[in-house]
């Protein structure tokens, strides 16, 4: 398997298999803290590509894993998600989907989807799940037990809310966090430890915490991805996530004199790490 360079640290194409599924994600390192991700469904050469950033790292992966990209999801329009579309589409002939909201957006779109119904790519059933926030037009991608949130939800993270309001951000992870447990997130960055330096800040004395940072070192110290995490970890360790714990909750509004609401201490702890 070829690896592809970040900076000084070499960090390899990962490749998860879903064994009770019928695809493997292949998880490539792109510019200097993005994931692309490779669906790969089971027997066949084809596969569909989740927010190329670059097009050089796609066409090299596909290359070695003798595959050919049919289609590309973007989740939402940020050059960081799409700007491996044209030239891809050049190469391949791949088809370009997108939210069909923010069609305008996506460069070089073919198919202006909804979200909050199924589509059938490659065979594989997914759904797309509207969750504005990060952008208005954001969608993530849930196909059996993966989910592709984009920049919505990071490992110990969210994204920063650019467009939409904190009401719909909150919102938008809520829908997120209620997916079954053992979901894996694969999300669009390597932010996790920077993350859950923050997330310590605010949450000392989870052990669940502690026990993720401490992983999380030995992982990115041997140059391996913390991605993807699972809804599970999310749930117990993303401070964006903890307003749903109501002992959580409780303390936190007492301590920093917010109302003691979910939303009300989201907005709180977002605001805080947009300070920090
Ligand atoms: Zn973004
Ligand atoms: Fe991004």
């Amino acid at each position: 398997m070829r690896d592809f360079t970040e900076g000084e640290h070499t960090i390899p194409c990962m490749r998860w298999q879903h064994r009770h599924s019928a695809f493997t994600v292949h998880q490539l390192p792109a510019l200097r803290d993005n994931y692309i991700y490779l669906i790969q469904p089971h027997g066949r050469k084809l596969c569909i590509v989740i927010d190329p950033a670059e097009a050089a790292v796609v066409s090299a992966a596909c290359r070695d894993l003798d595959l050919t990209p049919a289609f590309i999801i973007n989740t939402h329009h940020h050059w960081d998600h799409t700007d491996g579309n044209r030239a891809l589409k050049r190469a391949f002939g791949c088809k370009i989907i997108g939210h069909a909201p923010d069609a305008e957006r996506i460069p070089a779109i073919d198919l202006r989807v909804p979200t909050e119904s199924p589509l059938s790519v490659l065979g594989l059933e997914m759904r797309l799940l509207d969750v504005p926030g990060h952008t208005l037009g954001h969608m993530a991608i849930v196909l059996d037990d993966a989910l592709f949130p984009g920049d919505t939800l990071f490992g110990a993270g969210c994204g920063r809310i650019f467009e939409g309001t904190y009401e719909q951000m909150w919102h938008s992870l809520s829908r997120l966090a209620a997916l079954p447990g053992d979901s894996k997130i694969y999300c669009a960055h390597e932010y996790t430890l920077a993350n859950l330096r923050f997330a310590a800040r605010i949450d000392r004395d989870n052990p669940v915490l502690n026990a993720r940072t401490k992983q999380a070192k030995a992982l990115r110290k041997e140059g391996r991805p913390t991605i993807p995490s699972t809804i599970q970890l999310e749930r117990e360790t993303n401070p964006f996530l903890r307003p749903l714990d109501p002992v959580f909750r409780q303390a936190y509004a007492r301590q920093h004199q917010v109302a003691d609401n979910p939303l009300a201490v989201f907005r709180d702890i977002r605001a805080r790490k947009d300070r920090a």
